[in-house]
């Protein structure tokens, strides 16, 4: 297995971390509403480069047994777009789509994934629905989203909420799925041991997972949180949360989960790879404690 993937167990199901590449954002675009001194004191603090900030792109592939399920399937070629996106920081390492690849570095071939979940329809995390020839990468999936999600990003409202491209690109992805789609709510189980947890806010049906075999549990936080300095300053948001009150309370709601379950976190975009840990509690919000998997 390469660096781009990770193999590990909840229970009885094989899961699998598979990089699909990384991108740079402006740190004013994840730090939104803060004073820049600040967020450079920040990333300062934690020896980061303060001209921009390197975000994962990691996906969770899972095999229950029973179903193959793929949550997301990452930027596609968004990475080539990414001077365009953010102009004017460095773009050397903004590189996306590595996600087949890495899958079938584990062994995964994408036609032989049942299940697609889509946690949420922002460009990286429908951009590799399509290949260049327009066709579905995962060939013969059958897809989940939320139906406010659904509903969104196919409605009016989401031309004036959301930014031009995002809107473009979530439609150009999720339209092909419509005739292999299941539309799902808070709870609802997608394949058995794994469940939708409603955290909406980031956008209007944006779900986390609950992935639970025997007494183990991994939660998959997707965006409800983007990087882990959100958790230690959580009134710090991103331009990207749609409705940043609803989505603060989905914060909340997840973390305090996941520090009181003390469960083994997902966090899609967090460093570093492969995006697994534990949150812990701090007196303001809370902490992201990586797992160590190097010796
Ligand atoms: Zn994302």
């Amino acid at each position: 297995m390469g660096a781009g993937s990770f193999r590990f167990e909840v229970g009885e199901f094989g899961c699998v971390s598979a990089s699909d590449g990384a991108l740079n954002y402006p740190p004013e675009s994840l730090f939104a509403n803060v004073p820049p001194e600040r967020v450079e004191e920040a990333l300062r603090q934690r020896n980061l480069p303060t001209t921009q900030v390197t975000t994962p792109y990691t996906c969770l592939f899972v095999d229950t047994g029973e179903h193959r399920v793929l949550v997301d399937t990452g930027a596609g070629n968004l990475g080539a777009h990414a001077a365009r996106i953010f102009p004017g920081i460095d773009h050397s390492t903004s590189v996306t789509g590595l996600l087949p690849e890495n899958l079938r570095a584990s062994g995964i071939e994408p036609s032989e994934i049942d299940t697609v979940i889509i946690t949420h329809a922002h460009p990286d995390h429908v951009g590799g629905t399509l290949n260049e020839a327009g066709e579905l990468v995962f060939s013969n999936a059958h897809y989940f989203i939320s139906e406010e999600e659904w509903e969104f990003w196919n409605s009016e409202a989401a031309t004036t909420k959301a930014q031009a491209i995002m809107v473009e690109t979530a439609r150009t992805n999720l339209e092909p799925l419509k005739d292999r789609l299941t539309l799902i709510g808070d709870s609802s189980e997608i394949v058995p041991g794994i469940h939708a947890i409603a955290t909406f806010g980031h956008t209007p049906g944006h779900i986390a997972l609950s992935i639970a075999s025997g007494a183990d549990r991994l939660l998959h936080v997707s965006d409800a949180v983007l990087y882990p300095i959100h958790l230690e300053h959580p009134e710090w948001t991103p331009v990207f949360d749609v409705f940043p009150q609803q989505a603060s309370a989905s914060k909340s709601r997840i973390f305090d989960l996941a520090a009181e379950e003390d469960a083994l976190v997902f966090a899609h975009h967090f460093p570093p790879f492969p995006s697994l840990g534990h949150i812990r509690r701090r007196e303001q919000g809370w902490r992201w404690l990586p797992l160590e998997t190097q010796g």
